[in-house]
């Protein structure tokens, strides 16, 4: 049986696993990102992570799912926000000499999309867009099979669609960006400006579901937004499917996938809504180590 090794790579978690061509994960394991000591520290944990969850098989490779920009083909990090010190450090080269295996390295969200196309909610669709809602909003879009990477890698970047050209200021420079308001932070922040308390996800879906008014009135707004976004996205790329992922949908956020795709409404072409599925997906939290490990069967 081949079996590949994903590590999904964050600022906070970095975590890895032994991933067999069927997508079933037969060995896991996770720790700290040590970002503060750097990348050369972080780079060695990252590799004592993969021995761990290698044990004794014989691994066809490696794959990383970062945050990015980041080039796929000098394997490394261009800059990124949650990993400060990491600007060009060739991170897959350097796991390649720690590990002895074949590194592959790719942004996060279009990782969690392959997932998807092999192993989850997107399996057998050539046209689809994954949302990944976590402290931002991550994109993968994928057009007749192919993923859209654009001339340096940068392409996908659905978060910093702009929503409101006078909004929030967003980490990017621009303002009013998607994820300043669907993000499931945003969500959270959202829920704390309507009743006072921070709560969870969780917590939040069971007050609607609880019949309280504050929290309906966060689902009427939250849905609108992002029935925006995704009518911009289905007009522009008409996908057969539009995922919803993160930690936003693993939360109970299942039934905002049937309030988008009631709101999108006149909000795009009725010929785009026409066999359009917009759902949740089914990797849940394994959606980032299994893409990362799908960069691996990938190029086999
Ligand atoms: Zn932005």
């Amino acid at each position: 049986m081949p079996y590949a090794i994903g590590v999904d790579l964050g600022g906070t978690n970095m975590r890895a696993a032994l991933v067999d061509e069927h997508g079933k994960i037969c060995a896991q394991a996770r720790k700290k990102t040590p970002v503060q000591e750097g990348p050369e520290a972080t780079a060695q944990a990252m590799a004592l992570l993969v021995n761990d969850v290698r044990g004794s098989e014989i691994a066809l490779g490696l794959g990383i799912g970062s945050p990015g920009p980041l080039s796929r083909s000098e394997k490394m990090i261009f800059q990124t926000a949650n990993l400060p010190g990491f600007d060009r450090f060739p991170l897959g080269y350097r796991l390649q000499e720690l590990t002895g295996l074949n590194v592959f390295l790719d942004n996060d969200a279009k990782c969690a999309t392959y997932g998807e196309a092999i192993f989850g909610r997107a399996k057998g669709r050539k046209n689809f867009i994954l949302l990944t809602f976590g402290t931002g909003v991550g994109g993968g879009i994928v057009v007749e099979n192919r993923m859209i990477y654009g001339k340096s890698d940068g392409a996908c970047e659905v978060g910093h669609l702009t929503l409101y050209p006078e909004g929030k200021l967003c980490k990017c420079g621009n303002r009013g960006c998607m994820e300043q308001y669907v993000s499931a932070t945003a969500f959270k922040a959202r829920a704390f400006a309507k009743c006072g308390q921070e709560l969870g996800g969780k917590e939040i879906f069971e007050a609607f579901n609880r019949g309280q008014k504050w929290a309906d009135e966060l689902m009427r707004e939250f849905t609108v937004d992002l029935a925006i976004a995704t009518a911009s996205l289905v007009n522009i790329f008409d996908p057969e499917l539009v995922v919803f992922g993160g930690g936003l949908f693993t939360t109970g956020g299942g039934p905002l996938c049937g309030w988008v795709q009631a709101s999108i409404g006149d909000r795009c072409f009725k010929s785009s809504q026409k066999g359009l599925e917009i759902a949740a997906s089914t990797l849940s939290g394994d959606a980032g180590v299994l893409g990362a490990a799908s960069l691996v069967f990938r190029a086999e």
